[in-house]
């Protein structure tokens, strides 16, 4: 597991701007925009959107700056994104792959 190509950070509930400080120290306050990076229909990814896939599965909820691209994710409880009730799961994603027979 690598998140190499991705900065991902936590959303906190009902956050709506990027937090994520600059090399000045200055705040970016880009709009977190919903980021679809799976579409079935599409035969190409980028780089970034095949590590998302990897790293979150092709469905997950996931925002994404519109200005420096860091990543947010939803922290459970949060409520107040798009009217969906997140549902907190196990942080570990090998457990998804040491299911026993
Ligand atoms: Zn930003």
């Amino acid at each position: 597991m690598s998140t190499a190509l991705l900065k991902v950070k936590e959303k906190k509930p009902g956050q709506r701007a990027c937090d994520e400080k600059d090399a000045k120290g200055e705040i970016c306050v880009g709009h977190l925009k919903r980021w679809y990076f799976f579409d079935p229909h599409r035969l190409a990814f980028t780089p970034e959107e095949q590590e998302a896939r990897k790293e979150f599965g092709d469905t997950a909820e996931v925002y994404r700056c519109e200005r420096c691209h860091t990543i947010y994710r939803p922290v459970s409880g949060d409520l107040s994104t798009a009217g969906q009730k997140y549902q907190a799961r196990p942080v570990n994603i090998l457990g998804a792959f040491s299911r026993k027979k």
